[in-house]
Parts: C-alpha cells; structure tokens; sequence
C-alpha cells in the first residue's frame, strides 16, 4: 500500500477516468486528499492490457467527442501520439454478406430510428426506445444490435430522453498505445493506495469515517466514484443509508459490451480499419473491426444479453463464436488464419460489474439524482453522473472535475 494519508481532508474513492480526474483537481490546488482503489491498478474501466506485443483497450479506446475532449488534452500534454483516421462505424462494412444497397438501407433506417428518438427525446416523451422501431422493418433486430454496441443494451431498456441527452460531435480519435495506458499515466505521482477497496461510509459523525479492506480513514468530504452497478448492490455502504443514491444508482445499470481480439496470421487482404458484421437478421450478433491501426488483428465488439451469454461460455467459446461467425462471412478459409489473442468479461468483473450506465425508461433524470452531494460532504462521480457525456471516459472525467470543484468551493480548505 502506498503510503498515504489516514485522516486526508477529501477522500476519494475509485481510481477511473472520474476519481483521477478528481484527485489531479485536488493536487492542482494543493487540497489535502488521497484517493482508494480496490484493483491492484488504476483507470478502471479504462484498461490497456499489453498482450501479444500490442496495447489492446479492452475498455474504452476512442475519444469521442474529440475536438472538446479532455483527454484528448491530457494526451497532448503526456505526449501520447493521437489517431485521427475515420472509425470503421463511419465507412461501409465489408460488402461480402452485407451488398452496399442493404448497408444503405440500413443506415437509413437507423437514421430514421435517431431522429425518433430526438423527437420523443424533445417532447420529454418518456418511453422504452423499442416503441420507436417501425413495426415489421427488416433491420429492427440489427438495430438492437446497435443499440447493444453503444448503450451495452437492447431498445427495450433504453430511456429515449437519457439516449437523447447525450452529446456527440460526431468526431472520434484514438490513442495508439492505449486510451486506458493514458488515464492510468494520469494517475502517476497521485497519493494512490491500490488493492483498498472501500466498504462503508458512515456519514453519521462530525467527521466522515470510511472503512476499507486496509484499515479505516476519516475525511472531511469523500467523492465516490464507483460504478452504478456496486452502488445498487451495496458494495460500498452508506451509513445511516442513502436510500435515493441506492435507487438511483440502480435505475442507471451498467449495460454490458465486451471486446475479443483475434490474431490473423497474415493480413489476407482485409482493410486496415475495415468493418464487418456477423449477421443482419438478429440483435445477437458480433460487430469486427478489422485491422485496427493496420494491426495483424481483429477486434470483436458484442453487447447486451448476447455479450453477456459469450462472457458466461468462458474465452475459447467466446472465441470460436467470433471465428465461426467470421469464417461464416469470409469463407472457411479463414479459420486456419485466427487465433485468440485475449477478451475482456466486464460483466464478470467485480468492481465493475459492467460497462457503461444507461438509465432505464422512465428514469431519465435519475443521473441528476445520482449526482446530487449529500450533507456539502459526500459528492458522487463517474460516467453515471454525466447528463451529456454519461457512458463514456470523458464523461467520467469532467464529473470528477466537477466533483472536487464542488467539494472545494464548500467550505473545505483550498490552496495552503
Ligand atoms: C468495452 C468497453 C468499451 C468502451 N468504449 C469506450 C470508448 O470507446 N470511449 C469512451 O469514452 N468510453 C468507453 N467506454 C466507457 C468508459 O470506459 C467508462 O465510461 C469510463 O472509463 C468510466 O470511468 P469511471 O471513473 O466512471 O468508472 P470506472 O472506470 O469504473 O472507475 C471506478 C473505479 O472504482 C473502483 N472501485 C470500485 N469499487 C470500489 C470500492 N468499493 N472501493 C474503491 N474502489 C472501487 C474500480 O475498480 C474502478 O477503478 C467503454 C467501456 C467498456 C467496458
């Protein structure tokens, strides 16, 4: 353990894009604080793994949003390089299995989907995203696929004012050595005690005490930026209870997507950054991104139940899926050419237990809720708490700054 202070003014807990951003706010001031993570690592959800020589995101990789993103900054200033190539979602998918005119019509019927959605979104209209499907459309199982990629769940569950709330410039950048290697850099030289995770927070005293699995702190203020889904299952505990955080929180699950990553052994003619889809007809379907970075690789993205049956299976099903599905579109050929090189399970990792919040129909205004301090001294962050930005790194990010900010202007100390 790091050695950090016992009795920090401000505490905070959770070492994400959120909590880091938190803590580099809380230095920049020279505020009194430490920050707990129960991983032997920071970042969170934003995961480089190093495998098979190349830095794989198994979490978050593009900077959405790019032109006013955060930490497309932080990258600048760490001097980590930037990739501004078009992501495969901007380009036709391979034609072989999806012809260009269905890939048209398609696109045009999620479009159409979009500007649904905005319109119910603008008459705060409140409903599942599923009611807005045009009944009978060939593409309304494809389209819960999608729905599956960028919310990690199906229409049926998805707030359309929450979907319409978020803010996106339509420009996407990434980070060649990794977009989590660049939020754990954030955290380097922070006073950062790993493997401590936090389990109760009694708020009932003068000072607040946290208990933790190394021990107990005191603070003055805590931010807590966990995840939705360790709120609602009372992974961190507040004591007396905070019975609007917990509803809250658990009416903003954490849907689910997981990412494979296959070796090809030769680049056989695929597209650096080409696309290519495992099926058209049904919302279990896998989405490949093929030759990221002109990699000799193919990253796999599953959402939803689907992500979350392939996680179950374990890595070597969850693979032969990917290959069958693969083989299924490029030819038989191709199975001889991939292997597994490594797979995240989000759903199965216990201090996210997930990977992104979406709130549920009828909820759309829980992540206000969510982000409310209680009592000036317990301040919450994370991707959750973001009205425009939620689900994404950045997202998280500006909620933490926000977060120490408001925990400053409060009356607790600021500069010495
Ligand atoms: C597969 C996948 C793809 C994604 N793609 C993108 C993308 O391309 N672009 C994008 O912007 N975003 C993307 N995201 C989302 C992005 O990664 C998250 O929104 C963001 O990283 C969340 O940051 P956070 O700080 O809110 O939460 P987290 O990163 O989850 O941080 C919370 C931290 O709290 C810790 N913790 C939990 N419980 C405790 C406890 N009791 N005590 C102490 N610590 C605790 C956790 O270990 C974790 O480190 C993706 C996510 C996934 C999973």
């Amino acid at each position: 353990m790091v050695d950090i202070p016992d009795n920090p003014d401000i505490l905070v807990i959770g070492a994400g894009a959120a909590g880091l951003a938190a803590a580099r706010r809380l230095a920049q001031v020279h505020a009194s604080f430490a920050v707990i993570e129960a991983r032997a690592r920071p970042g969170g959800r934003a995961w480089t793994a190093v495998v098979g020589g190349y830095p794989l995101d198994l979490g978050c990789g593009w900077l959405h949003s790019a032109q006013t993103n955060p930490l497309a900054d932080e990258a600048a200033r760490k001097k980590f390089e930037i990739d501004r190539s078009l992501p495969p979602w901007r380009k036709d998918a391979d034609a072989r299995g999806f012809p260009m005119k269905d890939q048209r019509d398609y696109r045009r019927a999620w479009a159409r989907l979009h500007a649904r959605m905005e319109d119910a979104a603008k008459a705060r209209v409140d409903r599942p995203a599923r009611d807005l499907l045009e009944p009978g459309n060939r593409w309304n199982p494809m389209l819960d696929a999608g729905s599956t990629y960028v919310n990690g769940v199906e229409l049926e569950k998805l707030s359309v004012i929450d979907f319409g709330r978020y803010e996106d410039s339509g420009v996407n950048w990434r980070v060649p050595a990794g977009l989590g290697a660049l939020v754990a850099a954030l955290g380097e030289g922070l006073p950062l005690a790993c493997n401590c995770a936090a389990t109760r927070i009694d708020h009932s005293g003068k000072r607040l005490r946290v208990d933790t699995t190394q021990g107990g702190f005191t603070a003055r203020a805590v931010i807590v930026a966990i995840p939705t889904n360790l709120i609602a299952g009372e992974a961190l505990r507040f004591s007396p209870s905070l019975p609007d955080k917990l509803q809250a929180a658990s009416r903003l699950p954490l849907g689910l997507a997981d990412k494979l990553f296959l070796a090809i052994d030769d680049a056989r003619g695929l597209p650096v950054d080409g696309r290519l889809y495992g099926a058209k007809d049904r919302a279990a379907m896998g989405s490949y991104h093929l030759r990221p970075f002109g990699r000799p690789l193919i990253e796999g993205y599953f959402g939803g139940a689907f992500a979350r049956g392939l996680e179950a299976g374990g890595a070597r099903a969850f693979a032969d899926y990917a290959i069958d599905d693969i083989a299924g579109v490029l030819g038989n050929d191709m199975r001889k050419h991939l292997s597994l090189v490594t797979c995240s399970s989000w759903a199965r990792d216990p201090f996210a237990l997930g990977s992104y919040s979406h709130a549920l129909p009828g909820y759309s205004d829980e992540r206000a809720t969510l982000a409310k301090p209680v009592e000036e001294r317990i301040f919450f962050a994370g991707e959750a708490a973001s009205k425009h930005d939620f689900s994404t790194a950045h997202g998280a990010w500006r909620t933490g700054v926000a977060a120490a900010e408001a925990a400053l202007e409060r009356g607790l100390p600021g500069p010495p």
